[in-house]
């Protein structure tokens, strides 16, 4: 069984609730962050320390890591995961909602690889996967602060990865296309909301699978650490 801590952020949910499961599984102690304690608690994973965390908090998402790797050990893999999606229209919008994904997927990124980096060039190992998003790379109606978090990972995705490189450190990023999480849920506009639906429909009504995401992560990580996919795209198959 595998020994190696890994550290899942948003992990009371969707693609980190499945990641949390399925790495477990595979033996690894896990240190879950998220708002929502009690959600993950609820999962009784073993080896695993949760810890209530806004990503947003760098010296909370530092403290919790510093206190996972006194109990299990160096963080082997980081999945900077924890990401809010607020649709609106720039017009329109309240701006707080970009601060809020501004703080969560840009910020909070930039804060779990500040807190780990260090360390895993020290070590010469380690894994960094950020969850970027299709929405990283191709822009879509009512999206623009949220496309522009995603560029954001995905611009400084590619850069950390040179930093880590010389030293072996992996700095990877996935792309996932839509899936039935909780990320919609949090959109305050209910007419894009409803959107959403008809939209589904252009894919003949199948959205991404949420565990195929985590298996796609776990098989990025279990690749030899020489070896980078710099970048995994998954989505459903009639997404276009
Ligand atoms: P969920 O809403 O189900 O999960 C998001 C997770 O992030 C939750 O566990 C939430 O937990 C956590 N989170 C949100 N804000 C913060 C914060 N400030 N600090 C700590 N944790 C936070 O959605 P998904 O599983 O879909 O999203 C996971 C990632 O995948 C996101 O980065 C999202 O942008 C990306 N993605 C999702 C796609 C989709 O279609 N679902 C497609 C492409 C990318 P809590 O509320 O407890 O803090």
């Amino acid at each position: 069984m595998s020994q190696e801590l890994i550290v899942i952020t948003g992990a009371s949910s969707g693609f980190g609730k499945e990641m949390a499961h399925l790495f477990s599984a595979k033996g690894h102690p896990l240190l879950l962050i998220g708002r929502r304690q009690e959600k993950m608690t609820e999962f009784h994973l073993p080896k695993t320390l949760v810890k209530q965390v806004d990503v947003s908090d760098r010296q909370g998402f530092a403290e919790a890591i510093q206190e996972a790797e006194k109990l299990y050990g160096p963080v082997d893999l980081l999945v900077n995961n924890a990401g809010q999606m607020l649709l609106g229209d720039v017009a329109n919008q309240d701006p707080e909602e970009w601060s809020r994904m501004l703080d969560t997927n840009v910020l909070g990124t930039l804060n779990g690889i500040s807190c780990v980096l260090a360390g895993m060039k020290e070590r010469q190992r380690g894994t960094i996967v950020n969850v970027s998003s299709i929405a990283g790379f191709k822009a879509f109606g009512n999206h623009a602060a949220y496309c522009a978090t995603k560029y954001g990972v995905h611009g400084l995705t590619e850069t950390v990865r040179l930093e880590g490189a010389e030293s072996n450190v992996r700095v990877l990023l996935i792309s996932p296309g839509a899936a039935e999480t909780e990320l919609l849920n949090h959109t305050t506009n209910q007419e894009m909301k409803d959107g959403y639906h008809d939209w589904k429909e252009t894919m003949g009504g199948v959205a991404l699978d949420p565990l195929k995401v985590a298996e796609s992560v776990a098989f990025m990580y279990e690749m030899p650490q020489s070896v980078s996919i710099r970048e995994l795209v998954i989505a459903a198959t009639k997404q276009d």
